[in-house]
């Protein structure tokens, strides 16, 4: 594939969110990126994710580091949206019930809403935007999902954030049972980081 014979291509992350940063690596791994964070590439800034959509609050992102440093940045903007419950928490997954409050708070909150509606009416998507920017500033942005059920119990490990009570009913599991790479196959992350490369596939040689 002619964008692995490229070496050490530097890609900025705009985002401080760590276990995100670790799932982009390990998807990203056999690619010739140089990830880094916005952090090590010295952008400090606080950016206000103010848009209304998963696509556009990514686009917010990439965009502000992109008019700090330049170059080629990806953002990346997710969440939990829990249809009998119109979407929420959807792009404030991670402000739920507060930024101070713990993942099992916020479960604990989210199970208080739904006490009425059954397991089987608690279908829930896990839902990622990516928007990347090229070093002249155009730009696009993909979504994927995954969808599954907003268990009422915490089950696994791994992953991080809702993923122990995200339960995919094809495989019995919720996608904190998943290892990294299960989880990465069929996740709303892995299958826009896939996407994402296919169009930057597209892009690629007009910019190196
Ligand atoms: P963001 O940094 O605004 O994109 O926040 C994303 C939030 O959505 C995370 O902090 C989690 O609460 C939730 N989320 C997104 N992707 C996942 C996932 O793969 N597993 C579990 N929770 C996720």
């Amino acid at each position: 594939m002619e964008l692995t014979e490229k070496q050490h291509i530097p890609f900025v992350i705009a985002t401080k969110n760590e276990d995100k940063v670790l799932e982009i690596r390990e998807i990203l791994r056999e690619f010739p990126f140089e990830i880094r964070t916005m952090t090590e590439a010295g952008v400090e800034d606080d950016i206000e994710e103010n848009g209304t959509s998963f696509e556009e609050n990514a686009l917010i992102k990439a965009l502000a580091v992109h008019s700090r440093i330049g170059g080629f940045v990806m953002a990346d903007d997710s969440g939990l949206a829990i249809d009998a419950l119109g979407g929420a928490p959807g792009i404030y997954s991670a402000r739920f019930n507060g930024t101070g409050s713990t993942y099992p708070e916020k479960i604990q909150a989210l199970w208080k809403l739904l006490a009425d509606i059954p397991l089987e009416m608690r279908t829930a998507h896990f839902i990622c935007a990516i928007a990347v920017v090229f070093p002249d500033g155009s730009h696009f942005t993909v979504q994927e999902s995954l969808d599954g059920i907003f268990y009422d119990k915490i089950i696994g490990e791994n992953g991080f954030g809702y993923d122990p009570v995200f339960f995919l009913p094809e495989k019995g599991l919720t996608t904190a049972q998943l290892s990294p790479a299960e989880k990465h196959k069929i996740s709303h992350r892995g299958k826009a980081l896939h996407a994402m490369l296919a169009q930057l596939r597209d892009a690629w040689y007009s910019f190196s």
